[in-house]
């Protein structure tokens, strides 16, 4: 009879009745877990989906509901578009951050028209409209294209051809709960089993290793109930931004910042498989938003920094600004503009500070003495020509900023919200197998969502959390079905 250092593992023959059985038991009813059981149920499994709370759907159902899609989706084309898998992989495998995972890119390029086909015959609803916007997570109206990175300015569109991918699901407003609607009807339509309020919490192991069901708590019964799974058990559990302890240890700069989705995201899934054996990558990496750019204009401001300095192109999309703002600028961030360039933001950021000349905000803002007036004198100088030789930001942003009084937005972390989810999670392969540090899959256990580590690796589009649930979540299910290796 196997022991096991963790109370969250029990030995199968430890188990004296199993209360139900299934080919494949998903836990976690977000948009990778309903994913993961409509492909599982369709490759012919006998699939029982757990859910942690009363109502599934998630995080993913209180989300903007923007899908990162491209390739040369009918959408894209619908809005007269021309895109390729290859220039959405190479903007992608810059776009997702240092680690990003380059086998799980080129296949979600190659087959991101299929997922969108996918989507829309579920009866996932995106008007044919394009919204020039790169402002915003979610489009004021229900357009359905849209920018949602940084693939029109620099670095990235000197390394790959731009093209709109954010695929937003039809609706005024955030739409992921017209996406989790769609999903699941379908897991309905199928006749998955579906348990609401019961949450997995151990996993059972046969003697050779092999994960082969779950114990889950239901709220109000002493005991747990245990569930067999025969081919394999997927954790779909969401991330765990809203566990201290956890980003203490791992992502402690998160801390600081303000998280966002459900409480349910408690990285206990995630656990769950760290204690089969599972590697865990990039526990770190947050999605951190710095949402300044509202009205767009305010990007013809400067960010800079405590020491008075800019460290980014202003016009990166706001998670990349809020990484830069987070980990190069220490939190510490100001918007610095003057008085053609004022607007009064829609986030209502305080203001840190106000003066008729540089010295005067660098006196205001306690900064040191003619660092501000030296990075506006620079600034200034080239964006009289047009042109940020020192950051590279969009020429059609840059106006000098010499008309008094200057003014300074209080962005420092803790004064400014920085919401953030995390993106660190199990270490999967393409198919979804949960991975160990030496590379080996854990017998009967599969992840996906934002309990794994999936596309975005230190680096954030929005769209592209619920494309890597979706997508992978598809994969994950149809291997615990099968039993593949390959995705
Ligand atoms: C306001 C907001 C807007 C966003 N907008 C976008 C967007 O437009 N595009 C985008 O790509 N991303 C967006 N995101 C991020 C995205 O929504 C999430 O990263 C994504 O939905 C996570 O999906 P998931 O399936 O992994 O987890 P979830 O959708 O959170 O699903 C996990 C499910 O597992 C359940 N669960 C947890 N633990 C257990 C357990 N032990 N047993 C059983 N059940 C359990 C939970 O209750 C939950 O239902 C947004 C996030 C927020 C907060």
């Amino acid at each position: 009879m196997a022991r096991f250092a963790t109370d969250r593992l029990r030995s199968a023959d430890q188990i004296e009745r199993w209360d139900a059985a299934a080919d494949v038991v998903v836990a976690g009813l977000g948009s990778a877990g309903a994913c993961a059981a409509i492909e599982a149920h369709r490759a012919g499994a006998r699939v029982v989906a757990l859910e942690g709370e009363s109502e599934p759907g998630g995080t993913s159902a209180t989300s903007a509901g923007q899908l990162y899609l491209g390739g040369g989706t009918g959408l894209q084309k619908a809005c007269g578009f021309e895109d390729t898998p290859e220039a959405m992989a190479n903007y992608m495998k810059l776009a997702c951050g240092p680690g990003a995972d380059e086998e799980k890119i080129e296949l979600f390029a190659q087959r991101s028209v299929e997922h969108y086909e996918w989507l829309v015959d579920l009866g996932v609803p995106f008007k044919p409209s394009f919204v020039p916007t790169t402002e915003a997570t979610n489009p004021p109206g229900d357009d359905g294209l849209t920018y949602t990175g940084s693939e029109l300015v620099h670095p990235w569109v000197e390394h790959a051809p731009p093209a709109p991918r954010g695929h937003n699901v039809r609706c005024e407003g955030s739409s992921g709960h017209v996406l989790m609607r769609a999903l699941l009807a379908e897991v309905e339509r199928q006749g998955v089993e579906v348990r609401t309020g019961t949450k997995v919490e151990r996993l059972a192991i046969d003697g050779a290793g092999r994960v082969v069901g779950v114990g889950a708590s239901r709220a109000g019964a002493a005991e747990p109930i245990w569930i067999r799974a025969e081919g394999g058990v997927v954790l779909c559990t969401g991330g765990f931004g809203f566990n201290r302890e956890m980003l203490a240890r791992h992502a402690p700069r998160l801390l600081e910042c303000l998280p966002v989705g459900t409480p349910a995201e408690d990285g206990l899934g995630l656990r769950l498989g760290l204690a089969a054996g599972g590697d865990a990558l990039r526990m770190s990496a947050g999605c951190v938003i710095l949402g300044f750019s509202k009205p767009r204009s305010l990007v013809r401001g400067i960010l800079v920094d405590a020491r008075g300095q800019r460290f980014v192109n202003e016009d990166v999309y706001q998670a990349v600004a809020g990484d830069a703002g987070l980990y190069r600028a220490d939190g510490c961030v100001y918007l610095i503009l003057d008085a053609k360039t004022w607007a009064e933001p829609v986030v209502p950021y305080p203001i840190a500070g106000e003066g008729d000349s540089p010295a005067e905000l660098e006196r205001a803002l306690d900064l040191p003495r003619g660092n501000l007036a030296h990075t506006l004198e620079l600034y200034n100088r080239h964006a009289a020509d047009g042109e940020d030789p020192i950051f590279r930001k969009g020429s059609e942003w840059l106006v000098p900023l010499d008309e008094p009084p200057l003014r300074a937005l209080d962005l420092r972390c803790g004064t400014s919200p920085y919401p953030f989810f995390t993106l660190g999670g199990l270490r999967t392969s393409p198919a979804g197998q949960v991975l160990t540090p030496e590379g080996e899959a854990v017998a009967g256990l599969y992840a996906a969502g934002r309990a794994a580590s999936g596309l975005p690796a230190q680096g954030y589009n929005s769209g592209m959390s619920l494309s890597d649930c979706t997508f992978f979540g598809r994969l994950a299910g149809r291997s615990a079905a099968g039993g593949s290796r390959n995705p």
